[in-house]
Order: structure tokens, then C-alpha cells, then sequence
């Protein structure tokens, strides 16, 4: 058997290939991954779609086979209304389309690699389980990435469970109710939806991810021990014959370079610089999430009333109606004007090194994953606006167990609530905003002190595969 500190360079080079789910959240942790295993002596094999494909040039020590699909490179808008069962259809319609040249291809590879390299597994994203299948069938042992935290991946395991017990699909009245079987969840923080054919589509996603991490030879979750420890171990339990690796936090382990999707304005760092320190707050709520024209109304008054500095990342896209290829989504008549030299409004921001700016005292986030566990690992106290997915369990965690943010009421933005919430957050004298931030401080350092041990022993198991 093989020890930690193994590397793969030993009598032979191994190969690891990597698939990433072709979305900005999925393809950061996945470049990560890849950075660490290459930092460990493992060849590289990045198997990409067009549709977002990486930008080959960035990373010279790799190679990348792409797999060309006849699916739309287009992501939701408004001519399908419901954002959520888009994604997932297209997502779907990916894993389809992908099937037949990804088997093509990598049957190809494997040809070659049979005098060069040995190739050790296929690592890929669990919302691709008809390519870990393919791998599997073509004798290719596969290990399934994760891009959410622990709780969400036992929630979606008990999630048949949880709609057989009635929680689900969710109803209006039932929304604060906990779930008692998995607690700090309520009702309201489960994926659901009020159209029983984006609630099918949602269980029929949630079930194959729960799929290929169960029929792979492990699961590699972005979290650590620190942030999720029951979890992890109840997880442990519940997989079973599954190893887990918690690799997290990706981000600060990891060399990798930025694979950003959109363009970062580095500009707004130079701002930041002209700013007092943990004065400013920070928006964006990631690369997929949608808003209404009337919420993004109320957000621009809530952040112009609360009278602070902020750094607002308004995507292209963004607001739902708006035609996504225009520059930015306009903002309302006399924000400019109330705001002038208070902040500032870009496309796209570097965001670990936004959080990671010492002017930067609060973050107004969708709870994406990884927005959620850069904040963690900055120390920046989140307001929390979620919307979908695993976003609203991910807010729960912020706002009830770590303590270091607040959840805003789901539905509709409202002005008032987001400036009553901005003071609460961004007051550094007074509570809660105090408390909070001492919290996610503390919250910091335990994630700076996570060690590569976890990566070891993931090596360890990918060199006795
Ligand atoms: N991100 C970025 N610039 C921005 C907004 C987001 O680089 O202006 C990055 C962010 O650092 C994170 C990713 O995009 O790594 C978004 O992932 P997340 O899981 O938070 O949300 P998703 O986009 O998948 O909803």
C-alpha cells in the first residue's frame, strides 16, 4: 500500500483526468484540485466542454481534450422564466450530449497511455454521473467532486426520505417548521419549488449527485474538519463504504491560477485601497443567480440609504428581463447622483482578493459555496441572501451555527430591511455586528490552520486505486 507523502512520480508517472460541470462555482474548486494534484507529481487530463471552456493558455502543464456537444452555450434568461429548472435542464442536456464523444475520447486516451503514463482515476463533478459512468464502464476508476459543503450532501442523501416524510415539496405554511431529522434545517432552507416539474427536475438532479458519489470510489467535498465537524463525521457513517475527503478550503490550499469566467475588474482594488478599514461592504451574489428589475431597485436604495462605502458586483445577466449582453443592468435614476464617491459598481470582481482586502467589512452574498467559504476564510461577516440550491442551507449555517452573518427574509428585497441589515452588520462597535465579526475571525484562523494532511491522504488513495 501506499503512505502518506506518496507522490505520483515513484517508478511511473500517474495521470489523474479531471471534468469540471462547466459553471463558474464548479470550475474554480475543480482548477484547485487539479493545482494540488499536480503539485504532487500527478499528470493533468482536463476533459471540457465549449460551452465556458478554460483557457488552455493559463495552464501551459496541463492538456485538455475537449468534447465538443451540440448543447446551447447559453445559460438561463428570460425566455425560460424558471432559472433553477433551466440550469438543471441544461445541465441534463450536458450530461447527455457529453456521453458518446466523452467514451470516444477517452477510450482514445487510454489507447495512448497505454505505453505512456498510467492513468490513476477520473475525478468528476457529481452533476456529471453519465461521465463517471462511462469511465467506470471503460475499467477507469472514478472519485466524485462536490463543490458544496458536507450538510447539503447529507441533506440531499436524506432527501427521497425527507419528501416520503412530507417535508417536501415545501409548503407555505409549513416553511419556518424545523426538520427534525436534520437539524439546523427548516423546511424553508430545502430545495423546493411551487411547479411540480421544476420540483421533479430538482429531485431527479439531487438523486444523481447523491448517484455518483455512492457509485464512485470516493467523495471530495471543499470543507474542512473545523467548519463541519459533526457533519463530516455523520456523513462518514452514513456513506460508509464511500471514503470522504474533506480538501478544503480549495482556495487557500491550492496554487492554482484564477479561471475566471468573466472578466475581473482588478480597478476596484485600487479603490478598496483608498478606503478605511472594515468600512466597506461588498456585493455580488455570484455567476448564476437572478434578480427581479423591482428587487435590483430595492437593493441599489437599501445599499444607497444605508450610507456606507460598498463595491457592487452587477454581472451582466443578472437582472432577469434585462438583455443579458448588455454591459451591466441599468441602475436606478439618481443612485449614481446619491452615491457619488461612496462606491463603487463593477461586472466582476477578484473576490478572494476583494475579501481578502483589509477595507472590506461586510459581504452581502447569495451563499454560494464558494462565496460562502471565501468569507469564512477572510473573516468577513456575511449578509445573506439566498435562492436557490444549497444557498439557503448554507445562509442557515451562517446566520444559526457559525454565527457570523444574518439571513434577510426570503422573497421579495425591501429597502428598509436591507439598510436596517446593513447597520446591524457593519456597526463594529455595537451588537450583533460586533459579535459576528469576532466569530468569523475566530472562524478564520481555525481555517488557516488546516493542513494539506487531508490531500495526502487522497493521494495515498488515488495511488492504490
Ligand atoms: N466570483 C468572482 N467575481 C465576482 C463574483 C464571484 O470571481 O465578482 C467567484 C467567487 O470568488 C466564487 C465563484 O465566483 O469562487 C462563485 O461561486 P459560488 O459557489 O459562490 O456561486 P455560484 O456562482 O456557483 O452561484
Amino acid at each position: 500500500g501506499s503512505s502518506a507523502g506518496d507522490t505520483a512520480t515513484g517508478d511511473r508517472r500517474r495521470r489523474v483526468l479531471l471534468f469540471p460541470l462547466p459553471y463558474q462555482g464548479h470550475i474554480n474548486p475543480m482548477f484547485q484540485l487539479a493545482g494540488l494534484l499536480h503539485s504532487r507529481g500527478f499528470a493533468v487530463t482536463v476533459f471540457h466542454t465549449h460551452f465556458n471552456a478554460p483557457d488552455a493558455s493559463l495552464h501551459p502543464a496541463y492538456d485538455f481534450v475537449p468534447v465538443p456537444v451540440p448543447v446551447p452555450n447559453c445559460m438561463p434568461d428570460e425566455a425560460n422564466p424558471d432559472a433553477v429548472q433551466a440550469t438543471l435542464d441544461h445541465i441534463l442536456a450536458m450530461n447527455r450530449a457529453c456521453e458518446a464523444p466523452f467514451r470516444e475520447r477517452l477510450a482514445a486516451l487510454l489507447e495512448q497511455q497505454r505505453t505512456r503514463d498510467g492513468v490513476a482515476c477520473l475525478i468528476a463533478d457529481t452533476q456529471l454521473l453519465s461521465l463517471l459512468d462511462v469511465a467506470r464502464e471503460l475499467g477507469v476508476p472514478t472519485l466524485a467532486l462536490r463543490t458544496g459543503s458536507a450538510a447539503c450532501f447529507r441533506m440531499f442523501a436524506a432527501f427521497p426520505a425527507l419528501c416520503d416524510k412530507g417535508y417536501l415539496p415545501a409548503q407555505e405554511s409549513q416553511l419556518d417548521a424545523p426538520v427534525g431529522e436534520l437539524p439546523p434545517y427548516r423546511v424553508r432552507d430545502l430545495p423546493s419549488s411551487s411547479s411540480s416539474a421544476c420540483f421533479a427536475v430538482i429531485s431527479e438532479a439531487i438523486s444523481r449527485i447523491v448517484t455518483a458519489a455512492a457509485t464512485s470510489s470516493g467523495l471530495i467535498l471543499n470543507t474542512f474538519d473545523a467548519l463541519e465537524p459533526a457533519e463530516l463525521a455523520l456523513l462518514r457513517q452514513e456513506l460508509a463504504t464511500v471514503p470522504v475527503f474533506d480538501i478544503g478550503p480549495l482556495h487557500k490550499l491550492s496554487p492554482a491560477a484564477s479561471n475566471s469566467v468573466l472578466q475581473q475588474d482588478r480597478g476596484c482594488l485600487d479603490w478598496l485601497d483608498t478606503q478605511a478599514p472594515a468600512s466597506v461592504l461588498y456585493i455580488s451574489f455570484g455567476s448564476i443567480a437572478s434578480m427581479s428589475a423591482t428587487d435590483l431597485v430595492e437593493t441599489a436604495w437599501g445599499i444607497a440609504n444605508s450610507g456606507r462605502p460598498f463595491l457592487w458586483v452587477l454581472r451582466p445577466g443578472l437582472v432577469r428581463g434585462a438583455p443579458p449582453e448588455s454591459r451591466q443592468p441599468p441602475l436606478p435614476d439618481g443612485f449614481h447622483a446619491a452615491t457619488r464617491g461612496r462606491g463603487t459598481v463593477v461586472r466582476w470582481a477578484p473576490q478572494e482578493e476583494v475579501l481578502a482586502h483589509p477595507a472590506v467589512g461586510g459581504f452581502w452574498t447569495h451563499c454560494g459555496w464558494n462565496s460562502t467559504l471565501e468569507a469564512v476564510c477572510a473573516g468577513v461577516p456575511m449578509m445573506c441572501r439566498p435562492s436557490f440550491g444549497d444557498q439557503m442551507g448554507n445562509a442557515r449555517y451562517v446566520d444559526h451555527v457559525w454565527r457570523i452573518g444574518l439571513a434577510l427574509d426570503g422573497g421579495e428585497v425591501e429597502r428598509g430591511e436591507v439598510e436596517a441589515a446593513v447597520a446591524a452588520l457593519m456597526d463594529g462597535g455595537g451588537e450583533p455586528g460586533a459579535g459576528m465579526r469576532r466569530r468569523a475571525l475566530e472562524l478564520k484562523s481555525r481555517a488557516a490552520e488546516t493542513s494539506c494532511l487531508n490531500v495526502d491522504k487522497l493521494v495515498s488513495h488515488i495511488l492504490a486505486l
